[in-house]
């Protein structure tokens, strides 16, 4: 347990107080930070059965914020997820809990740098931040080969920082440039819709993601095959993508969750509805993610569900489908089928933004 007196910033009648920042350990329970900062275990048993259950599964490294007078609790602050925590507040009357949001401290950076060995180690040495390297290298998925770079090619990214206690909580790429002897792109995230685009307006992906995955091989192709468990030659209507159990599997486009659930052969399953008559299918997964139901809004990228051997499957992987009005049709064919592209007011309005931010942020797009 970290301890530190504040003496600068907080006012005068605070100075007997004292603030600790308890890192949540492997071995932490909820009712044993009660137990042993001498709280009333009431407070577990009061609390509203769902955040009974957040504070049963607070993750490891989680920052609790606890200010004692004279060893007594006078207030204690535990994140319950990304947004809100759970207050703890000694009154007159004993102690209270309420649901509070959590408030982040944000930094804007520029990193620049060049990259001389692995994409995600340079970017480390630079930034001293893991994920900014995947968040980067995703962003450019359907543009840059990153396995194969040329020497010397610059990088440029504006970041935000979302910080809380001194520790980075989350980064945002705001704008990355990746520039060498063969190719010069930008991107910018427009703030209206949350997705990449080029100076022009141009969507750094297409409308789907080339996969929902990433994978070790492809088993089986859209087409006729000799099924391996019915032994008879059927119609495969999708891609079968290996990898590991638990691999997160991603909506390939913004849409719609219209079913979640098991389907006789194809196990544990999710469909989702997307703009211009597509429909996607994610099957024998091992399990979802909180928050994927029927009814639920997705967008491009974001986990849907684990890769799994659920139903009727000789091995852990995922099949794949893509339905147009009806009809299953090869995925391989969506592939930057259909780019994105601003027109009208919403260019008008993103061309503005990015002006303003390549002045403010003193960014050469050439
Ligand atoms: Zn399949």
């Amino acid at each position: 347990m970290k301890k530190f007196i504040l003496l600068i910033f907080i006012p005068i009648f605070l100075l007997a107080y004292k603030v600790d920042i308890h890192k949540w350990g492997n071995k932490d329970t909820f009712y044993g930070f009660l137990k042993q900062n001498s709280l009333p275990l009431s407070i577990y048993y009061n609390l509203p059965p769902k955040i009974k259950r957040y504070v049963r599964a607070i993750p490891r490294g989680e920052s609790v914020f606890i200010l004692k007078d004279n060893n007594i609790i006078k207030q204690a602050l535990i994140p319950i997820n990304s947004k809100q925590q759970l207050q703890i507040i000694k009154t007159e009357k004993g102690y209270v809990t309420k649901i509070v949001p959590i408030v982040y401290e944000t930094v804007t950076k520029h990193v620049s740098t060049e990259i001389n060995n692995y994409l995600s180690y340079d970017l480390y040495k630079a930034t001293k931040l893991r994920s900014l390297a995947s968040k980067l290298a995703y962003i450019f998925s359907d543009r840059i080969n990153f396995r194969a770079i040329p020497k010397n090619t610059k990088i440029d990214i504006v970041y935000k920082e979302k910080i809380k206690f001194g520790e980075v909580k989350d980064v945002k790429i705001l704008f990355a440039k990746i520039s060498n002897k063969q190719y010069n792109i930008s991107a910018f995230l427009n703030p209206y819709d949350g997705r990449y685009y080029d100076s022009r307006g141009k969507s750094l992906k297409g409308m789907f993601l080339a996969a929902p995955l990433r994978y070790k091989r492809i088993s089986s192709r859209f087409g006729m095959r000799f099924h391996p468990i019915l032994h008879k030659w059927r119609m495969h209507d999708g891609i079968d993508y290996v990898n590991r159990i638990g691999t997160p599997i991603h909506a390939v486009a913004d849409g719609k969750v219209i079913f979640r659930g098991w389907i006789r052969g194809y196990g544990r399953t999710v469909k989702i509805r997307h703009k211009n008559g597509y429909i996607t299918m994610y099957a024998h997964l091992h399990g979802y993610p909180r928050g994927i139901y029927v009814g639920r809004w997705v967008t491009q990228g974001q986990t849907i569900g684990y890769l799994g051997n659920s139903g009727l499957s000789t091995g852990p992987h995922l099949h794949f489908a893509v339905m147009r009005y009806g009809k299953w049709i090869n995925p391989v064919r969506l592939k930057n089928s259909v780019k994105v592209t601003l027109y009208g007011k919403q260019r008008k309005k993103f061309l503005a933004y990015i002006q303003n931010f390549t002045k403010e942020n003193s960014i050469a797009l050439k």
